[in-house]
C-alpha cells in the first residue's frame, strides 16, 4: 500500500510498503478514505522541529472503512465508516469518564501517526472511534471535509472553548487563525459566547474566521494586539482566552488580554514552553488546555452538529489533493496558499 515518507525537512515522498495487519486484540484496520495534512506536521516539515530522516509521517486525521476488526472489539464491525480521531482513549480510566481522554491513563500509545496513508492500524479501537451513519458515498464532499474536521482540528478548536468554560454571553478572544483557530471561533459560537474577536492577518482567514462568528478581527501581533483588544474592550480584557498556536508570542499575548479571573484555553503545541507564572498569579489568570478529547465532543456535540449542517467546519480545507501529491499539500500549507490540505485516498 501507499504511504507518506518523512524524507527530511522540505520534503515527503509516497513510498509502497506492507499493509497494516491486527497486533493487538483491540486494533483496528482501517482503508482510509480522507486524510489530511496538520499545522503540526509543519513543524518538522519546516525543519523547526527534529525528525528522523525517512520516517514514518505525522499524519494522525482520518476518516474511512473498517477493513478488520481484532477479537475484543465489539463497537465496530468490517464496513462501517468511522471517524479516526488523533487521540485513542480507554473510556473507562479517570481521566477518560472526566472528558480528558486526550491524557488517558492506560494507554501509552494514546496518539495516531502515519495516517497519511491507505490503510492505517488504529490501536484500542474500542471505545475511541467514533460511528458515522451511512458510507461516504451517501456524503457531499463538503460534509466529508467537515466530518474529517472531527479527526482532531474541529475537536481541538472545541477543546479550547470547553476548558476555557467559554459560556453564554462572554467576551472571547482567538489567538491563532490556522485551521484549529477557525475552529475554536465555532466552538465559541456554539458555546454562546457574544463578541468573538479572532486575531488573524491573512485575508481568506479573516473571511473565514467573520463567516464562522468571529465580530472583530484583529490583524496586529504582540502588544500593539493586546493594546486592540483592551480598546475594544473599554480595558476589560477578555472573559475566555483560546490559544491556538503554541509559540511564546502567542502564550504571552493570550495571558495579557485575558481579564482577571479569566481561563486561557491552551491547544497550540507548545513550542516553547517557557511562561512567567508570577504574570497570572497577579492577575488570577488560571491556564487550562492540552490535548483535545476528541472521542467524547464527537460523540456528545459535533458529529450531530455536522449532520445537522449547524457548523461547516470543512471549510478551512481550501485545497485538495491526491495522497500522490502529498509533498504539494505540504508545500501549499508551509507557503500559506492553503489553510489546511485535503488528502483524498482512492
Ligand atoms: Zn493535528
Ligand atoms: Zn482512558
Amino acid at each position: 500500500m501507499k504511504t507518506t515518507m518523512f524524507m527530511e525537512p522540505g520534503k515527503v515522498q509516497i513510498e509502497d510498503i506492507d499493509k497494516p495487519t491486527i497486533q493487538a486484540p483491540d486494533d483496528v484496520i482501517i482503508h482510509v478514505v480522507r486524510t489530511c495534512v496538520c499545522g503540526s506536521d509543519l513543524w518538522a516539515y519546516r525543519g523547526l522541529e527534529d525528525k528522523a530522516t525517512h520516517s514514518e509521517n505525522s499524519g494522525h486525521e482520518a476518516i474511512g472503512i473498517v477493513e478488520e476488526v481484532g477479537s475484543d472489539i465489539t463497537t465496530v464491525q468490517p464496513g462501517d465508516f468511522v471517524i479516526a480521531p488523533f487521540t485513542h482513549g480507554c473510556g473507562h480510566c479517570a481521566a477518560c469518564r472526566a472528558g480528558f481522554e486526550g491524557d488517558c491513563q492506560n494507554h501509552t500509545d494514546n496518539f495516531s501517526n502515519g495516517v497519511q496513508a491507505e490503510y492505517i492500524r488504529f490501536q484500542h479501537g474500542e471505545w475511541a472511534l467514533i460511528k458515522i451513519p451511512g458510507q461516504p458515498q451517501d456524503y457531499s464532499e463538503a460534509m466529508l471535509k467537515s466530518l474529517l474536521t472531527l479527526a482532531d482540528v474541529m475537536a481541538t478548536g472545541y477543546h479550547a472553548a470547553r476548558v476555557a468554560n467559554v459560556s453564554a454571553g462572554d467576551t472571547v478572544v482567538v489567538v491563532g487563525d490556522g485551521a484549529v483557530g477557525l475552529c475554536g471561533v465555532i466552538a465559541a459560537q456554539m458555546r454562546g459566547a457574544k463578541r468573538i474577536i479572532a486575531m488573524s492577518r491573512h485575508e481568506d482567514r479573516q473571511k473565514l474566521a467573520t463567516e464562522f462568528g468571529a465580530t472583530d478581527i484583529i490583524a496586529e501581533r504582540g502588544d500593539e494586539a493586546v493594546a486592540k483588544v483592551m480598546a475594544l474592550t473599554n480595558n476589560a480584557g477578555a472573559d475566555a482566552v483560546l490559544e491556538c498556536v503554541g509559540t511564546e508570542q502567542s502564550n504571552d499575548t493570550a495571558m495579557k488580554v485575558a481579564r482577571p479571573g479569566a481561563i486561557v484555553g491552551r491547544v497550540g503545541l507548545p513550542h516553547e514552553p517557557k511562561m512567567d507564572m508570577s504574570e497570572s498569579f497577579y492577575s488570577n489568570t488560571i491556564i487550562a488546555g492540552g490535548p483535545a478529547s476528541v472521542t467524547t465532543y464527537d460523540k456528545q456535540v459535533l458529529l450531530k452538529a455536522v449532520l445537522d449542517g449547524d457548523i461547516h467546519p470543512g471549510k478551512v480545507f481550501t485545497k485538495s489533493f491526491k495522497l500522490d501529491e502529498i509533498d504539494d499539500a505540504y508545500q501549499a500549507m508551509t507557503k500559506r496558499e492553503a489553510i489546511k490540505s485535503l488528502i483524498v485516498v482512492d
